[in-house]
Parts: C-alpha cells; sequence; structure tokens
C-alpha cells in the first residue's frame, strides 16, 4: 500500500506542475467553483436520508407486525433526544413515535419543564417497528435497530438524552438493573449525559403521586443538563 504522505506529495507536485504548464501557456487567473468543498449534509438531510432508506425494512421478523416504520419526528437540530421502546398501535398507524395516549403525557412532561416536543426534542425509539400486541423487542430485533438508532444519535448529536422506562433504559446502559433504581441521575452514553425516567405508559397505569414526582425529578434534572451543556442557548 502506498504511504498517505507520499500520496499527497505526489498529488501536490503534479498540481504544481499542472499549474506551471497553465502559466506557460498564459493562463494568469483561475476560476473555482464558488464552493469547491461543498459542506456535508446538515443534520435534516441526513435523517431524511436514513429515514428513506429504512422504508421497506426487512431485517428483523417485526417487518411482518408493523405497518409503517416509525423513524423519528421533532428537530434535527434537538440537544435533547428522546429515547423510547418502540411504536405502538397508534405510532404505527401515524408513523410517529409517541402520538398515542403516552405519547401525550411526554408532551405534557416535556413542556412541564419548558421543552416544546417539535422545537426542542428529536424523539426516536430502541426499535422502529411494532412489536405485535406491544410485547418487548427481542434480542435480535433490538440488534437488528440499533445501528439505525445510533445514526440518528449521532446525527442529531444531543447533548442530553431522556430516556424512557426500563426497556429503553437496560438497552443503552447495557444494564439489567431496573429503572426504580437507576432513575434519579445522570449517566454518560457515547460522551452524552443520559437521563432515565418512567415510561409514560407506566406512569399512565401508576399514576400515584410519587412516581409522577420522581419523574418531575428526573425530567428537571435533564433540564438542568441541557441548559449546563448549551450554555443557556435553550
Ligand atoms: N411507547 C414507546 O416506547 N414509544 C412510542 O413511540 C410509543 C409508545
Amino acid at each position: 500500500m502506498t504511504e498517505p504522505r507520499a500520496e499527497v506529495a505526489d498529488a501536490l507536485r503534479d498540481l504544481a506542475a499542472t499549474l506551471r504548464h497553465h502559466r506557460d501557456l498564459g493562463v494568469r487567473e483561475l476560476t473555482l467553483p464558488r464552493e469547491p468543498f461543498p459542506a456535508p449534509p446538515g443534520p435534516a438531510s441526513a435523517l431524511r436520508e436514513q429515514e428513506a432508506a429504512r422504508q421497506g425494512c426487512q431485517l428483523c421478523k417485526l417487518c411482518a407486525s408493523r405497518s409503517r416504520v416509525v423513524f423519528g419526528s421533532g428537530s434535527p437540530n434537538a440537544r435533547l433526544m428522546v429515547i423510547g421502546e418502540g411504536p405502538g398501535e397508534e405510532e404505527d398507524k401515524q408513523g410517529k413515535p409517541f402520538v398515542g395516549r403516552a405519547g401525550q403525557l411526554l408532551t405534557k412532561m416535556l413542556e412541564s419543564v419548558g421543552f416544546d416536543r417539535e422545537r426542542d426534542a428529536y424523539i426516536a425509539n430502541v426499535v422502529k417497528c411494532r412489536p405485535e400486541r406491544n410485547r418487548n423487542p427481542e434480542p435480535d430485533e433490538v440488534a437488528a435497530c440499533q445501528p439505525f438508532l445510533l445514526a440518528q444519535i449521532d446525527t442529531v448529536q444531543p447533548h442530553v438524552i431522556l430516556a424512557m422506562g426500563n426497556f429503553a433504559v437496560q438497552t443503552l446502559l447495557g444494564t439489567k438493573e431496573g429503572i426504580t433504581r437507576l432513575r434519579g441521575k445522570a449517566y454518560t452514553f457515547r460522551s452524552i449525559v443520559l437521563v432515565p425516567t418512567y415510561h409514560p405508559a407506566f406512569l399512565l397505569r401508576n399514576p400515584g403521586p410519587e412516581f409522577r414526582r420522581q419523574a418531575w425529578d428526573d425530567l428537571k434534572l435533564a433540564r438542568r443538563e441541557h441548559q449546563r451543556l448549551s450554555g443557556g442557548e435553550g
């Protein structure tokens, strides 16, 4: 294999020879295209491309139970990313994450600490297709979808991830510890602050004030981390 430094040196020597040749021919000015090195696509178009590439996905058996791939929604420039488990019935119908009853509660939870879900958050799930009867996704399904979630995270580059519920938190942190033990503090996932909290569907089933107060504490923690890391920009 050629040494990269030698390759660059060869290329520069060729370029110098070409420029000398043009000068000898009388060329006095070079017109370059306005943008010789076009900027890489921004997060919005990168996410659109990733979403388009997943249409018709057959990498795991969830393709049999879904009607739509539910890729993600919200702001591609958000500094907060919300990650849930997988689409439910309503999400599967609409093609958007967190739009059923749990999603409506999520919207209110975010609003309670000043986040607007469309403006301030990007929302996605561990798996992009609905498991039948909303069962937990299986390890092979999580593994098949993992590169797409990681690509979303790397594209959005959030400062804070709010991980909703046992399944998402355990998957992201690679632990079997339960959410009641894990919540209440911040972790690091791929150099990003990760705040675990209860899944809104759990809060709908267990509406005790204690759980709701703890979830609110978690949201306030996510808000503080977001403010600290975004230098007051949001
Ligand atoms: N539950 C989730 O985890 N994600 C959704 O998108 C909807 C419900």
